[in-house]
């Protein structure tokens, strides 16, 4: 009986959720990610769509689909994206693609977005979004961090300092906060919130039936 009940409760219908993680480059959000991602078999990236060149070891289809200005803009006009964003002079966006049935069969999906998209996907649909912002732990290590990173020019980790402390100003708008001064620790923290949110009460659709069943 014990048994029973251990896998009706580990099969109950929940939503998935949208799982926002945020942060100025170099805070380390890509290497969360990917931890999340490598840990978690429920949570899947969302790719989105970037007009912006491949970086060294990137992958079509994985980290992002690469398309041209022309492609973006046609896919902007057949109202493809459930949001987009004009970020270094480049524009990445989500497509709707099939996320909003997956959500439906509690599929958890993860956003690498900027504070924008952010914004915009909660004002679309917030009782999915769970936002989740990440803080380096100073100014002078963000910079090392990003001047470590050998692809970028000087010019593009100029841009990307001022872009952090732009980022950094819009973390009010994000329901956790979490400071990254230990890549493993911060990654427990990350992990925590996925699993407690995913236990939300008003997600768990099948709550009401195993309930009325336990009642019974
Ligand atoms: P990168 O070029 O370093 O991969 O990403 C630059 C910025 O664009 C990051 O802050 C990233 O979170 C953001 N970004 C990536 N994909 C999307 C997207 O689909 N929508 C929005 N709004 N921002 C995105």
């Amino acid at each position: 009986m014990g048994d029973t009940n251990h896998t009706a409760a580990d099969t109950l219908h929940r939503r998935g959720l949208m799982f926002i993680l945020s942060s100025p480059s170099g805070a380390g959000k890509t290497t969360l990610s990917k931890m999340l991602l490598a840990a978690d078999q429920e949570i899947k990236l969302s790719v989105s769509v970037t007009t912006r060149a491949p970086r060294p070891g990137e992958i079509n289809g994985v980290h992002y689909s690469f398309v041209s200005p022309e492609d973006f803009q046609r896919m902007v006009d057949e109202d493809d994206f459930y949001e987009w964003a004009e970020v270094f002079g480049h524009r990445y966006g989500t497509p709707k693609g099939a996320i909003r049935a997956a959500l439906k069969e509690g599929q958890d999906f993860l956003f690498d977005i900027d504070w924008q998209g952010t914004q915009q996907l909660y004002q679309k649909d917030q009782q999915d979004v769970v936002r989740v912002f990440i803080l380096p732990p100073s100014i002078e290590e963000l910079h090392r961090r990003l001047k470590n990173r050998a692809t970028d020019s000087a010019e593009v980790i100029a841009a990307r300092m001022e872009r952090a402390r732009a980022e950094i100003s819009h973390w009010d708008g994000y329901d956790y906060v979490i400071i990254n001064d230990d890549v493993e620790v911060c990654f427990e923290k990350v992990h925590a919130i996925l699993e407690a949110e995913r236990m939300k009460r008003q997600r768990q659709t099948g709550l009401i039936p195993f309930v009325r069943e336990l009642m019974a």
